[in-house]
């Protein structure tokens, strides 16, 4: 099925136009395009925003805090020098994204919203998020899929710049023709996702994310990211892991790879990570308690020892 490409040049114009029934937003079309193939999104226009003001722009605050347009590519964010310097985390999960193609043409909106990757769901084969009654993967083939249970689903969220924005705290910011501009921690973007048939970014019909904000108290400090992989490039994570020191010593501990969303380890075990000090042992009896609620499937156990790894790594980084 054909659809018709607008490309908007103004917030309001883009808006209106989603506003209409069977519009979606466009950005680099490296996820869409696919989507549109397997049959997932059947739009019958496509709305192209990147022309908007301030869309590729990334602008530093005098604060320290950091806005960043929603055309902002990944590869931008992965080279640009004030998000290399104050928000090294960001960068370097954009920088491990995919393969080059894919970060100069996939917008930060467009891999926020991106869906899923799990073969089930791909090709329509008694998925869950394709009206299956359960997830095909559970007592199928899932050694990439989720370690913790967080709903129905069993797929990863695939993004790495969300995980590292969960680390640093973000805000997305969306708006619509609708209702006015609200803003989203990363956590409420993808809250209910597991149990949400039809989506993985809570994004209303209309919704256009329009901007990223990078709060100031999140710039600087120590910052750590990892990604584990099969093979070194052009993949996805098996796990990943973004940890934040702040400057006020706080941490945040984020893992991907493991949940359909960036999945925060808990709040005690960042709180005996911000005391600092620990040897060897006790940060190996710090990530296994972090770990202590992953519920593996029969083929997916090996995770949690990446996940294990991945989280020490981190801690010792920071
Ligand atoms: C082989 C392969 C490997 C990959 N590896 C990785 C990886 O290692 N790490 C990773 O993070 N990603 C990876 N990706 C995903 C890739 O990064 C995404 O396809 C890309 O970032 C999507 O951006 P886009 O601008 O092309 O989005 P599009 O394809 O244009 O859009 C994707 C979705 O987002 C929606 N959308 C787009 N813009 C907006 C907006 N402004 N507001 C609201 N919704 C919007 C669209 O409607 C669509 O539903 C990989 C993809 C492939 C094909």
């Amino acid at each position: 099925m054909s659809f018709t490409y607008l490309h908007a040049t103004t917030r309001d114009k883009a808006l209106a136009a989603l506003a209409e029934p069977g519009s979606i937003p466009v950005g680099g079309g490296t996820d869409l395009v696919p989507l549109h193939e397997e049959g997932i999104l059947t739009p019958v226009r496509v709305v192209d925003a990147r022309g908007i003001a301030g869309a590729r722009d990334i602008t530093r605050h005098a604060d320290g805090s950091c806005t960043i347009g929603a055309a902002v590519t990944v590869a931008e964010l992965a080279a640009h020098a004030a998000i290399r310097a104050h928000f090294p985390v960001l960068a370097a999960a954009c920088a491990s994204v995919g393969t080059p193609a894919l970060r100069n043409a996939g917008t930060i909106a467009g891999n926020l919203a991106q869906r899923h990757h799990c073969w089930y769901f791909r090709r329509d084969v008694g998925c869950f998020k394709r009206g299956g009654a359960q997830c095909a993967a559970v007592d199928g083939e899932h050694r990439y899929h989720g370690i913790v249970a967080a709903g129905t689903c069993r797929a990863v969220h695939p993004s790495d710049p969300a995980v590292a924005l969960e680390a640093l705290e973000a805000q997305v910011e969306i708006a619509s023709a609708a209702a006015g501009p609200r803003r989203v921690s990363i956590s409420e973007l993808y809250a209910g996702a597991a149990n949400d048939p039809h989506k993985e970014a809570q994004l209303a019909a209309g919704e256009l994310i329009v901007a990223v904000h990078l709060p100031a108290a999140a710039a600087g400090g120590a910052q750590h990211w990892e990604k584990v992989m099969q093979r070194a490039a052009w993949d996805f994570a098996l796990v990943s892991c973004a940890g934040v020191r702040r400057a006020d010593g706080s941490v945040r501990l984020v893992l991907g790879g493991v949940a359909l969303a960036p999945w925060r380890v808990s709040d005690s075990v960042e709180e005996d990570v911000s005391v600092g000090g620990l040897d060897e042992d006790s940060i190996d009896a710090l990530v296994e308690r972090a770990m202590y609620d992953a519920e593996p499937l029969a083929a997916n156990g090996y995770k949690v020892q990446l996940a294990q790894a991945a989280l020490k790594r981190t801690i010792q980084a920071l």
